[in-house]
């Protein structure tokens, strides 16, 4: 099982401030700087609940290359004790949790609803990545560990399910509307196919922070 790597933590200072939340939505404490000490309270926090929540991961040193930061690396390489990720995938360590949390209550139920069938592994095309933005204007949430591409899924009781447009009224069609649909109380950005000619054959899920919590959901 995964094992952080983190140093032990001193003992807390009661007249320092709180760190932050690291939950969905809260300011990412690690991006502010460059992070070369020991690990936060919050990163530990976090890396605790992809423990309990049975994500198999592997911590990493903090990245930082170009533009590209992530603080709280994790390697993903299953997101509960059933569900693998294939290939193992980098991403920011609250990412990680974000992506666990949507295959356990969202995908499982709505497979075994929609699919009769229970998802076995996730099928990612990119993760972490140092490029820009299609637009070139920002850099990607890829560049920040904050976004995944999800290309399909594989089942113990059916075929491989691909991300494209499903015909029309197919179990296939409503599981896929299902979990684009609900990623949206998750994510901050998510995007599929017929949302633009870019994303015909994956789902993009990404943590971007926008202003009044913004969403785009198409
Ligand atoms: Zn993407």
């Amino acid at each position: 099982m995964a094992q952080p790597a983190a140093p032990p933590l001193p003992p807390p200072r009661p007249d320092l401030p709180a760190p932050p939340a690291d939950g969905p939505g809260a300011p990412k404490a690690a991006s502010a700087g460059p992070q070369t000490g020991p690990a936060t309270e919050a990163d530990t926090g976090c890396l605790e609940r992809l423990d309990k929540l049975g994500v198999r991961f592997e911590k990493l040193s903090p990245v930082q290359e170009k533009g590209c930061k992530i603080g709280n690396p994790v390697s993903v390489s299953a997101l509960s004790n059933t569900i693998e990720i294939a290939p193992a995938s980098v991403m920011e360590c609250s990412y990680a949790e974000n992506l666990a949390r949507w295959i356990a209550n969202v995908v499982v139920p709505r497979a075994s609803e929609h699919l009769q069938s229970a998802p076995t592994k996730l099928l990612i095309g990119t993760a972490y990545q140092c490029r820009d933005q299609r637009s070139g204007a920002k850099l990607s949430e890829h560049a920040f560990g904050n976004g995944v591409d999800v290309m399909g899924f594989e089942f113990d009781r059916r075929p491989p399910l691909r991300v494209k447009f499903q015909s029309e009224g197919s179990p296939e069609a409503a599981f896929q509307s299902a979990i684009q649909k609900e990623a949206c109380s998750i994510f901050t950005t998510v995007l599929g196919p017929g949302s633009d000619d870019d994303h015909g054959d994956h789902l993009h899920l990404d943590m971007r922070m926008r202003k009044g919590d913004y969403r785009i959901c198409q």
